[in-house]
């Protein structure tokens, strides 16, 4: 078949939910896909971090094949041999006590939210329906109904009312708006450590100390979505880490199934999670053994082969490299921390996709977001060489 015949047939039969570059995948490996021409591209995306560890990554590989050959699924109505395992090194890992194990990382959103509001209801001694829970503007928590409630995307809500109450939203980074968003009802803060999907966005220094502080002195959770932030893509393990926070609760997912499998956890305190009696919150995937083996690899996989500190030697590798384009008449700004970049373009440039389109027909793939911004994600594992190939096709493609 042509890549023309999949294009086709994926339009009359796919539900147009996304907008894909027109490259069909046939085959990845390390920082490399092929297309169904056999042409090469270098991944300068990573499935939005999912595949922090590279395509087809041998060492998770092997477990995945084994642990499928052996039992892949048991729900959770038993126990099985893998999760325990995968639960201790995640919570050791992250300097956490517990960990309730979801799929997808929009469920290990939802599974924070809900322990925010028993634990309001039942150790904070909110009235019940009264709990709050305050998120910050332009973020990205996934594509529930809840989730969208307090998204400030129109795209993501436009249609899909009526939505979750509860929520109230502040500028992010705006610490004077939080604080006077707080009330005796207020349970959490949920928020990005660093905005991934609206453009790679830092808060000003200092800031989640201060959302540290101002949870502790009123009795709120302070609940970290490091979905993509997190396991490595910042230069630190957590993007948190950047302040030396502790959130109460700590979203993970993406990289935590190293581009094998959907796996996400919430970690947090006994305190918190034990919320949960059993019954009461479940998936019938999550924790399963195929699940606990690839992501048991893959968090051994970034501590053996030193992924967090390369992320941040490259990152400032990349960044040295991108000073030029300080000077360019079309680049408003190049912000980002560790291997995690974004390119914002001013307004005249037309956009970002249209360079991400030229970046693929030379053989980079990048993906635009929020529309003026290059978003720059290779896979953590990307050699010297390869992160040079990438960026020098990129100033080509600037001009
Ligand atoms: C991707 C992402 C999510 C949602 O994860 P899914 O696996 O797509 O449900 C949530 N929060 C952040 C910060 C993300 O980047």
């Amino acid at each position: 078949m042509k890549s023309s015949d999949y294009i086709s047939l994926e339009k009359q039969y796919v539900a147009p939910n996304y907008n894909p570059l027109d490259v069909i995948i046939t085959k990845g490996q390390g920082a490399w896909v092929w297309d169904v021409d056999g042409k090469k591209y270098l991944d300068f995306l990573a499935a939005y971090s999912a595949l922090n560890q590279g395509y087809s990554h041998p060492k998770v590989l092997n477990a995945m094949i084994e642990q499928a050959s052996t039992v892949s699924l048991t729900s959770r109505a038993f126990r099985n041999d893998k999760l325990p395992i995968l639960a201790e090194k995640l919570c050791n890992l992250l300097g956490y006590e517990m960990m309730l194990p979801m799929n997808s990382g929009a469920e290990a959103v939802e599974t924070a939210l809900k322990a925010a509001r028993k634990w309001g209801y039942t150790k904070k001694g909110v009235s019940p329906e009264k709990a709050r829970i305050i998120a910050m503007e332009n973020n990205f928590h996934g594509r529930t109904i809840s989730i969208v409630s307090f998204s400030t995307e129109e795209d993501y809500r436009q249609g899909f009312g009526p939505f979750t109450g509860g929520f109230d939203v502040v500028p992010y980074g705006d610490f004077d708006a939080l604080s006077k968003m707080v009330t005796d009802e207020t349970v959490a803060v949920i928020m990005e450590p660093i905005q991934g999907e609206s453009g790679i966005i830092v808060p000003p220094e200092g800031f989640l100390r201060k959302v540290r502080q101002l949870c502790d002195e009123n009795r709120m959770l302070f609940i970290a979505d490091e979905i993509q932030s997190g396991l490595g893509r910042t230069g630190k393990l957590l993007a948190v880490d950047w302040e030396e926070v502790k959130p109460d609760m700590v979203c993970l997912g993406k990289a935590l199934g190293a581009g094998f499998y959907p796996v996400s956890a919430v970690v947090g305190s006994t305190e918190v999670l034990t919320v949960f009696k059993p019954g009461e919150h479940g998936s019938t995937f999550g924790g399963n053994p195929l699940a606990a083996a690839v992501a048991i690899a893959a968090l051994d996989v970034i501590i053996d082969e030193r992924l967090v500190e390369k992320a941040l030697e490259n990152g400032k590798y990349v960044m040295e490299r991108l000073e030029v384009l300080k000077q360019h008449p079309m680049v408003k700004e190049v912000r980002g921390r560790g291997l995690w970049i974004g390119i914002e373009l001013k307004p005249e440039a037309g956009g970002a996709r249209k360079y991400c389109q030229t970046l693929m027909e030379k053989g980079v793939l990048a993906k635009d977001t929020h529309h003026h911004t290059i978003r720059l994600a290779p896979p953590l594992i990307i050699s010297r060489e390869d992160l040079d190939f990438g960026i020098d096709r990129l100033l080509e493609v600037l001009g």
